[in-house]
């Protein structure tokens, strides 16, 4: 009787281990290949804090429903698409710095898309696994506005592919923020 009860009990805590390996695994295949270039700043950012009736009182419907409620527009359709000018993009909720215009690529997906942002407090990462799907949301790192995700399929140098909605950005124009 004593023998069973001990073998119960290694097979347990095997059981056990080969589990959480399993489930460690699992997180790591999920999350693991996308990794942010490791030259931008590490510097925090203090936050924005707004209850969901201010946003909803300071934002446009559309960038309530994308920014606050994790929306997404309709691809190729964002007024920033095609923007080609040489600047900033910006978050369309509090105008965090969050692009420049020399990382922005055509990836052909109908939503604009950069391959590296300002800094990495800039670009907050969360994994998403609505949809059915595994992916790694992009959030403002001041106001934690939804932005878009980032994938692994992206051009040098980074590789990452920040595919982002249009209504969650706005353009700042090189040279416009010294005109006040
Ligand atoms: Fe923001």
């Amino acid at each position: 009787m004593r023998v069973l009860i001990i073998l119960s009990l290694i097979f347990s805590f095997a059981c056990n281990q080969t589990q959480q390996q399993v489930v460690s695994k699992e997180k790591g295949e999920a999350y693991s290949s996308v990794k942010v270039a490791s030259s931008i700043s590490l510097d925090s950012i203090p936050k924005i804090m707004k209850s969901e009736a201010e946003w909803k009182a300071e934002l446009t419907e559309e960038e309530f429903y994308i920014l606050r409620q994790k929306g997404t527009e309709r691809s190729f359709t964002g007024d920033l698409l095609s923007n080609k000018e040489e600047g900033t993009y910006v978050c369309a909720g509090c105008d965090l710095p969050l692009f420049e215009s020399g990382t922005k690529f055509k990836s052909g997906t109908g939503w604009p898309s950069f391959w590296e942002p300002v800094g990495s407090a800039n670009v907050l990462e969360d994994a998403d696994t609505s949809h059915g799907m595994r992916r790694v949301e992009v959030l403002c790192g001041r106001c934690d506005g939804h932005l878009g995700h980032v994938f692994d399929d992206g051009p040098k140098p980074t590789g990452l592919r920040y595919c982002i909605n249009s209504v969650s950005l706005d353009f700042v124009k090189k040279g416009a923020e010294d005109k006040e």
